[in-house]
């Protein structure tokens, strides 16, 4: 379980990366200085990696300890977007085995 705990954690530097994101986004300096602009790119790249990484983390790590496969993938593929969290916190087994 340690693993969602993981996830979450990344999540939640994504969540504040993001917010950073959008207050730069929205500062009316932020058109006027060349320097706040690369900042945008590099913060949308960061948030965007952080993103990236956490998924692939997610999907990547939790397997079944029986069969080894791939738990954490199979239902971030299957599940709706707004329900696969929900399933993956409350699966109490593999869903293959
Ligand atoms: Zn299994």
């Amino acid at each position: 379980m340690w693993k969602i705990f993981v996830f979450l954690a990344v999540t939640l530097i994504n969540v504040l990366i993001c917010g950073a994101f959008l207050g730069s986004i929205n500062s009316p300096e932020s058109y006027a200085h060349p320097a706040w602009y690369l900042d945008q790119v590099v913060l949308g790249m960061v948030f965007a990696g952080v993103g990236a990484v956490g998924f692939v983390f997610l999907s990547m790590v939790i397997r079944c300890p029986v069969c080894r496969k791939n738990v954490g993938w199979h239902v971030l593929s299957t599940e709706d977007a707004s329900k696969w969290f929900k399933t993956l916190i409350s699966l109490d087994r593999c869903p293959f085995c």
